[in-house]
């Protein structure tokens, strides 16, 4: 009982791949009581197919955004986490949200991490209390049991954020968007291309999912306008997909552009313009603030300054996000079990700080996520990644910004040092 007494109570909010990999950690650890709430009846998170769109059967928003058509923007190799490597390097490197589904449940098995999730469990409110008996910050967690209705009231010493950041659409104002009369959606509403069979359709922002979708779409769309303000992208594109400016202002179903040429007789607008950070459950006793995407005050992207004993596991964006998440997770334990000090306030706060032009790019890593994943390694004692999550990276990076149609064909192929990796792309 004695022992029990000290365990520390660590509720993590969300079970797909963030939340699957810290159950894990935790779960293997006699020190950590473990407690799950997934709001749906399945693990998995965004990798969960939905073909309808709205709400769920347990009355939510859908939180997927996976389309049918999707294959992994990232092959499928560099995907694992590297505790429980079971996608081989293979042709082709991508593959379907299904199997990395059915890699999220292997894993979970493996680890044996169902048992400690409470499914149709959506966390309602999270509030920091100040335990007088035991002197020291504790979390109040409400739960709301979605077949019951019933709201439950638990306390923890430690709470893993990881409840995704790809549900709540980010929207941009456009002036006369409101007479538009063709259809508008987000590409978290976006299914299936025979939808838009014959239609012109204008998707507006060219990050990963506007130029996936853009080119799903163009084997059945009439036409596709890949609309945005970043320097033209350079590979080839299917014919019937063609680079506009971002838009400036909207005419009936004419598109005025931001270099003053118009485009006409649109038929839809996709948004394919990202998600905004949510956490709607954090009271704002927590001290988490979001402006623009910018989420604070973190230290490493990852711990609450204000009250280190809670996380936010996967904020870090234009990185490999399964093997970030083992790292993130293991430092975080680390610090619950006093194995990392943290450094002074101030040094984290200034870790914290805006060093971006613009808030919204706050969160990239890009390049610096490996020196990002080997500090965290460095300070908690762990493994670093292996080498060749980094060299596949950065070899697929070049293939895909020269080859969009064909990349995802590629096959890996390591040398036998491991020291470097090459892609191919079948003929
Ligand atoms: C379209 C698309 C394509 C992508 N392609 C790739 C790719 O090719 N390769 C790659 O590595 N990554 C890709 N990603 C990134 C992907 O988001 C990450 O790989 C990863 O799956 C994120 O896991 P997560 O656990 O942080 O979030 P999620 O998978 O979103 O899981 C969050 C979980 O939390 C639950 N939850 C949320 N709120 C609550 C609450 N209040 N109470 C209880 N439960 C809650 C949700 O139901 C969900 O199960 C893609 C993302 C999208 C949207």
């Amino acid at each position: 009982m004695a022992n029990q007494e000290k365990k520390i109570k660590v509720c993590v909010i969300g079970a797909g791949a963030a939340g699957l990999c810290a159950i894990r950690h935790l779960a293997a650890n006699v020190k950590f009581e473990t407690t799950v709430y997934e709001q749906t009846n399945e693990i998995g998170g965004t990798w969960v197919y939905k073909e309808q769109i709205g709400l769920d059967a347990n009355g939510l928003p859908i939180h997927s955004s996976m389309y049918q058509n999707l294959r992994t923007n990232l092959p499928a190799k560099i995907m694992n986490f590297p505790d429980y490597i079971t996608m081989e390097a293979r042709e082709p490197s991508c593959v379907s949200h299904q199997e990395i589904l059915n890699y999220l449940r292997d894993y979970a098995q493996h680890f044996d991490i169902s048992r400690h999730i409470h499914f149709n469990t959506r966390v309602e409110h999270v509030r920091l209390e100040l335990s007088e008996y035991y002197n020291k910050e504790k979390w109040s967690v409400q739960v709301k049991k979605l077949n019951t209705n019933e709201t439950e009231l638990r306390y923890f010493d430690a709470i893993m954020v990881c409840n995704g950041h790809y549900f709540d659409p980010y929207i941009p104002i456009i002036p006369g968007i409101d007479n538009f009369p063709g259809l508008i959606l987000h590409s978290h509403a976006y299914r299936k291309p025979d939808e838009f069979f014959g239609k012109k359709v204008l998707v507006l922002g060219a990050a990963s999912s506007g130029i996936d979708i853009g080119i799903d779409l163009s084997k059945y769309a009439a036409c596709v306008y890949l609309s945005h303000n970043h320097d033209r992208l350079t590979s080839p594109l299917p014919s019937n997909m063609i680079q506009v400016a971002g838009i400036e202002s909207i005419d009936k179903t004419t598109f005025r552009l931001r270099d003053g040429t118009t485009v006409d007789d649109i038929n839809v607008l996709i948004f394919c313009t990202g998600y905004k950070y949510s956490f709607p459950f954090l009271n704002e006793n927590c001290g988490i603030r979001i402006d623009n995407n910018y989420v604070t005050p973190l230290y490493k992207h990852l711990i609450n300054i204000e009250h280190p004993s809670m996380c936010i596991v996967g904020i870090p964006t234009v990185v490999v996000p399964f093997p970030m998440f083992h790292m993130q997770v293991q430092y975080f334990l680390a610090l619950l079990e006093g194995r990392v000090t943290l450094p002074t306030k101030s040094v984290m706060l200034e870790d914290s700080i805006l060093k971006t032009p613009e808030k919204k790019h706050a969160h990239k890593l890009m390049d610096r996520q490996w020196d990002y994943n080997d500090s965290l390694a460095i300070v908690g004692g762990f493994d670093r990644l292996p080498l060749f999550y980094k060299l596949g990276f950065k070899v697929w990076s070049v293939q895909r910004s020269a080859n969009l149609l064909r990349y995802k064909d590629s096959k890996f192929v390591f040398s036998e040092d491991g020291q470097s990796v090459e892609l191919i792309i079948p003929e």
